[in-house]
């Protein structure tokens, strides 16, 4: 016997998660974003599992990228944050990869690099968010030059969100104007949409999305969306209840001793902790179920356990599997209890959670 903490990755309903992204715009093609091992899901599994349908694949760096055609995936790969150094670019020239080029540097780079064959490059435009890109009103030159070097193959224009997943702002769309405007007049594929984009903003389903959170069923978010309504969870974290106390009002539970029992209580303890990356931040409350029940952790989370409160769950007993998220669970609405988005919970699980695949 092991350790019970787990996490079962349901490949088909990746599958399915990008289908979705997929049918929002049926003329467009769909980069899935697998960075940060594919936001904690193994990245080579999962390009193994869409390999027969992606147009291709993201990565944030090199590194991510090399993972994948070590294993054999043969997809286009996008590094979008482009290359750090110059030197990595004769291994992207000979393995297929695109870059994003964000800056003029790159481009001088790229000018002085003896190639052994035409690079394709995705151009990205600050069109708000003030992290990576060129300023709107460098981009012309900068497109004009790229387009210039024999080093450089097919462009791609690109810019990324700031607020998509907030449905009430107007920051979308002026980021769409601003981007609408500064390429007028190129004649360039045109990727905008990250999943909440995807999701919700019709305007930024250009050629390319490039669809990350949604491939693993979570929603951007905090309120209900048709199209985020149709996600299936791909994770479903779980573990078992290894130890059981009945306690009485006024007993303390867990580190700190926070949590204090307002009435007979009983708590069970479960193999999950932030060693495993369970937030350490989630507040005594925090949604769990047991035995399709819902229930609240109590108190506070350690490395290797946390506790959690069976009172009305008649029948709980050791060994019962407990779901943290995934299918019973959002991964978003637990995220909510941690003062955090399900991007963080998703990619900073350890290694000593197992990952099972099913329906590969
Ligand atoms: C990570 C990333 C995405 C995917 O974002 P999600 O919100 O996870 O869909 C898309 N584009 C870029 C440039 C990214 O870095």
């Amino acid at each position: 016997m092991s350790r019970a903490a787990k996490a079962s990755i349901d490949l088909a309903a990746i599958r399915h998660n990008y289908r979705l992204a997929r049918s929002l715009a049926p003329n467009a093609r769909a980069a899935a974003i697998i960075k940060a091992n594919a936001y904690g899901h193994g990245a080579v599994k999962v390009a193994q599992a869409l390999a027969a349908e992606a147009d291709a694949f993201g990565v944030a760096c090199i590194e991510e990228a090399m993972e994948l055609r070590d294993a054999g995936i043969k997809q286009p790969v996008v590094l979008l944050e482009g290359f750090f150094d110059a030197d990595e670019l004769d291994y992207i020239a000979r393995n297929g990869l695109w870059t994003a080029v964000h800056s003029e540097h790159q481009i001088d780079a790229l000018a002085a690099a003896d190639l052994p064959s035409p690079v394709n490059v995705w151009l990205k435009m600050d069109s708000g968010m003030h992290r990576l890109g060129i300023p709107p009103r460098d981009f012309h030159a900068a497109y004009t030059r790229l387009r210039a070097l024999p080093q450089v193959g097919e462009i791609t224009l690109m810019s990324h969100f700031a607020c998509a997943d907030d449905l009430a702002q107007d920051t979308t769309e002026r980021q769409i104007a601003v981007f609408d405007q500064a390429v007028e007049g190129i004649d360039a594929p045109h990727s905008l949409a990250n999943s909440p984009a995807t999701l919700a903003w019709p305007q930024a389903r250009r050629d390319w999305l490039r669809p990350g959170l949604m491939l693993w069923g979570a929603t951007p978010f905090e309120v209900a969306q048709d199209e985020a309504a149709k996600l299936q969870p791909a994770m479903t974290l779980s573990t078992e209840i290894i130890a059981i106390h009945d306690l009485d009002v006024g007993d303390a539970v867990g580190y700190g001793a926070s949590f204090i029992c307002q009435r007979p209580s009983r708590i069970a303890t479960i193999a999950m902790g932030y060693g495993d990356g369970y937030p350490r931040h989630a507040v005594s409350g925090t949604p769990v179920v047991v035995n399709g029940q819902r229930t609240v952790t109590a108190g506070r989370v350690s490395m290797d356990m946390m506790t959690i409160d069976i009172t009305d769950i008649a029948d709980a007993k050791i060994g019962d599997v407990v779901e943290l998220w995934g299918r019973q669970l959002p991964v978003s609405e637990v995220a909510q209890f941690c003062s955090t988005i399900p991007y963080t919970l998703l990619t900073c699980l350890t290694r000593r959670v197992a990952l099972e695949y099913h329906n590969a």
